[in-house]
């Protein structure tokens, strides 16, 4: 049944690259480069199905670009550091490290049984001291910048990692990691100043066209910038409640104000009061809710009147001032005006303490009513019942209010941001140790450049038992200060590990330097970075923070690039049975067992074609025969000429073919434009696939015809393409048929086909392809090309893609000639 052994061709060929450093580069100013990178992956033990989808999609582009002429950077590493490491640790009683190295170690050689073209002498690993003594490098150059700084502030306490977490990692009130529910505390932590770069941030995202826009979307959110004003509300009796808003157009139905129960200013409200105590208890309860689910405003919304009165500063209105459980201190002032009737949260609490909802925007063409709203109003409209500014649009009115809230001196228009600076500092062994000292005398003192690395210690013990393991570890701990001279005590928090992945693409470039994080030529020749693929997972965490840091780095005059990522390509994730595939759903794949049934270009070619790269690909083990298949079809073909071939000398193309010839060419060299087109550009490798499948039945077809006589010359040209333009996607079996057809060297060095377009035209027609009815695209096919290939074509057309980003296809109808309809949910 197995035609061609795969297992001896897979394993000769890896070792002949592995041999001959096939995959090395070096800095080569006489060739085009380009820099393809992949995520780097964490060393949990194994690789998964999930990894092999995102290191095909790379490898494939990185090995269709070296046969194009670039001079290709394709490295690979490991993102060692962080907890599963040390919680292995505490469970099995197995130091950290030796517990990454050994994983380390087995996905390396899961890595090499696919066969990816690695410059493997690149390899880094965060955890070695050669690599994460430049992270504390940067923090020191960073403190000396005020970008770190150490500060006590409210932060995220994971209790069961026994961490802290940046706000990033405790978004939702859960923890990113294992979904606990996130604590608050009060502590001395680490910072770097992110927020310094919020504008720019935001600004260079014009610099990233070849993002995708969810992703730029995500972090655009993320950073949070929104215009405001803030204004004053004046007490009776003195004192003004200053409030933040984004809704300066709804002022004029302010009926009522509620301050956090954290509020400074309500003690003095309430004092003199007769009822103050039971007033001050009441105030007391609601402070003790749950904050988190006070902030999501997930509790029932609670309130007490103060029994003071404020001024609205636009209507002149008197107004009552009410705490309520539902409003925040460290979110905007701690205070808010009350627009009920346009504003959720208000609303709900209005209807429950029967105060006034005074509709004050009033939507095209209703005319909504206070006393009847359902729920609150929160869109557009035109300004109402607010004096002057009626008949405004509300986008109008906003900076209008602002500017005269300015004139009047009781305000003014703000910006505000949902970004908060990066919490780094991890309670924690398994990370980079923080390389600074207390003293006594002198306080925070940095360690000199020259003492680092600060290495971790290998003996601390790890007891499960809570506290940070460095503590306990006297050598480590006990330190001198570089100022006095005296004794003091080392930092023992480490740095978070998204520290690790925000710079380790640059390491690469020269992975062995020992006296600067990188060479800033190498990083001259190879940035930025060509192509970025990963889990869109990754949109704001990781790709905020290695944004960030380039910045910072250029700022130190590091490197001269405001943004490290030209193309960023997020691949969907892989799915079983209808549900993401994770080792905590117990529903992962080992490629370990695929290979060994299948051969590892087998496992390539299926997750590849199974779905467009960037859409959720559904794992099935009936959808890996036919891949499996087609390459022992192309094999057999192969073994049919490959020995005449290879005996043959080569022959000049006749200018007069017959006809099988004649077709047999034009396929071709159409299958050469389209799939140079599909990788390269597009990276639509499954459609590119689908043409590989075209062209391989089209010599089936032809084979008898052009086999002897004058054609003969085209199969030959068919037959060496198809295993040129199949090499990135399986690169074992066709280095070994190259072999066979007689060539010499290395198919991962020969040139890629050049198509020529006089042969390649043919009559063409234009298809309309509909989306749910809608016509969302075009797509440019050959007549006669097969439904399946329009079908893929359909859906890889940028705009019908977009339309499908998400979605699932449930029926798809081709009407030959004329269109492609799409029905998706
Ligand atoms: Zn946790
Ligand atoms: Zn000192």
């Amino acid at each position: 049944m197995i035609d061609y052994d795969f297992q001896d061709i897979e394993t000769r060929w890896q070792q002949k690259w592995a041999d001959e450093g096939t995959f090395e580069v070096s800095e080569d100013p006489g060739r085009p480069k380009y820099y393809c990178l992949e995520m780097l992956p964490y060393p949990s033990g194994d690789i998964h199905v999930g990894h092999v989808r995102n290191y095909c999609i790379t490898d494939v582009i990185s090995r269709c670009k070296t046969m194009r002429g670039f001079n290709v950077m394709h490295p690979i590493g490991w993102d060692a550091l962080g907890l599963p490491a040390e919680n292995a640790a505490i469970k099995r009683g197995i130091h950290p490290e030796q517990w990454t190295r050994q994983n380390i170690a087995s996905m390396k050689r899961q890595l090499q049984r696919l066969g990816f073209s690695y410059p493997w002498s690149r390899e880094i690993a965060t955890c070695d001291a050669s690599y994460y003594r430049w992270n504390q490098w940067f923090f020191l150059k960073m403190l000396e910048r005020g970008i770190a700084y150490r500060a006590k502030a409210p932060v995220n306490w994971c209790p069961s990692c026994l961490t802290v977490l940046a706000n990033e990692q405790a978004e939702g009130g859960a923890c990113w990691r294992c979904k606990s529910t996130v604590e608050q505390r009060d502590m001395e932590q680490w910072f770097l100043r992110i927020t310094a770069y919020q504008d720019e941030l935001l600004e260079d995202m014009k610099q990233l066209p070849a993002w995708p826009e969810r992703v730029l979307v995500q972090q655009q959110n993320w950073i949070g910038k929104s215009h405001g004003a803030e204004v004053d509300f004046p007490l009776e009796g003195g004192q003004a409640i200053r409030v933040f808003t984004t809704r300066i157009d709804t002022i004029w139905g302010a009926t009522f104000m509620v301050l956090a129960p954290e509020h400074p200013l309500v003690d003095g409200l309430l004092a003199g009061q007769a009822d103050a105590a039971p007033k001050r208890e009441a105030i007391g309860r609601l402070r003790a809710q749950d904050r988190r689910a006070r902030l999501e405003g997930k509790l029932e919304k609670e309130g007490v009147f103060t029994g003071r009165y404020a001024t609205n500063p636009f209507t002149r209105e008197r107004i009552p001032v009410w705490v309520g459980n539902f409003v925040l201190m460290g979110y905007g002032t701690g205070a808010i005006m009350s627009v009920p009737a346009h504003d959720q949260r208000d609303f709900e609490f209005a209807r429950k303490y029967a105060l006034e909802v005074r509709v004050v925007i009033q939507p095209q063409g209703e005319r909504l009513d206070g006393a009847t709203l359902p729920a609150a109003y929160e869109g557009g409209g035109l300004v109402v019942n607010s004096g002057p500014f009626d008949g405004l649009s509300a986008d109008v009115a906003i900076p209008k209010m602002a500017a005269w809230a300015q004139e009047q001196g009781i305000g003014k228009p703000t910006t505000s941001y949902r970004l908060k600076d990066w919490l780094i500092s991890r309670q924690r062994y398994w990370g980079t140790p923080i390389p600074v000292v207390y003293c006594a005398q002198d306080g925070v003192q940095p360690v000199p450049g020259s003492e680092l690395p600060i290495v971790l210690p290998p003996d601390a013990p790890f007891t499960g038992e809570g506290g940070n393991p460095l503590e306990k570890v006297p050598a480590f701990v006990d330190a001198r200060c570089p100022k006095c001279g005296g004794a003091a005590r080392r930092e023992t928090d480490t740095m978070d590990t998204f520290v690790d992945s925000s710079w380790y693409f640059y390491r690469y470039l020269s992975p062995r330097k020992d006296d600067g994080p990188f060479d800033a030529a190498a990083v001259q020749y190879w940035f930025p970075i060509d192509l970025y693929v990963g889990g869109i997972e990754h949109a704001i965490l990781h790709l905020v923070y290695s944004r960030f840091w380039t910045k910072v780095m250029r700022d130190l005059g590091l490197v001269s690039l405001d943004e490290p990522v030209t193309r960023l390509f997020p691949q969907g994730m892989v799915h079983r049975d209808g549900e993401v595939m994770s080792k905590s759903k117990g529903n992962t794949i080992a490629p370990d067992a695929v290979i060994s049934r299948y051969g590892a270009d087998t496992l390539r070619l299926y997750i590849l074609f199974a779905a467009p790269p960037e859409m959720a690909m559904e794992w099935s083990e009936s959808g890996i025969e036919g891949p499996h298949r087609f390459l022992q079809r192309v094999w057999r073909l192969l073994d049919r000429h490959a020995e005449a071939f290879a005996r043959e000398p080569l022959a000049v193309m006749p200018a007069q073919l017959p006809p099988g010839a004649t077709e047999l060419r034009r396929k071709t060299h159409q299958t050469i434009e389209k799939v140079t087109r599909d990788v390269e550009e597009r990276i639509q490798l499954n459609t590119a696939v689908a043409a590989l499948m075209e062209l391989a039945n089209e010599l089936y077809r032809l084979e008898g015809e052009v086999a002897a006589g004058a054609g003969r010359p085209a199969l030959r040209e068919a037959l060496e393409t198809l295993v040129r333009l199949l090499n990135p996607f399986t690169p074992h079996v066709c280095e070994e048929m190259w072999r066979r057809l007689g060539h010499d060297t290395s198919l991962a060095r020969e040139a890629w086909p050049v198509s020529d377009p006089a042969v390649a035209r043919e009559d063409e027609l234009e298809l309309a392809v509909q989306v749910n009815g809608k016509v969302r695209g075009r797509v440019t096919v050959a007549r006669g090309d097969s439904e399946e290939s329009v079908r893929a074509r359909a859906l890889a057309e940028p705009r019908v893609a977009e339309q499908l980003a998400g979605r699932q296809v449930v029926k798809c109808v081709v009407v030959p000639g004329r269109l492609v309809s799409l029905v998706v949910r």
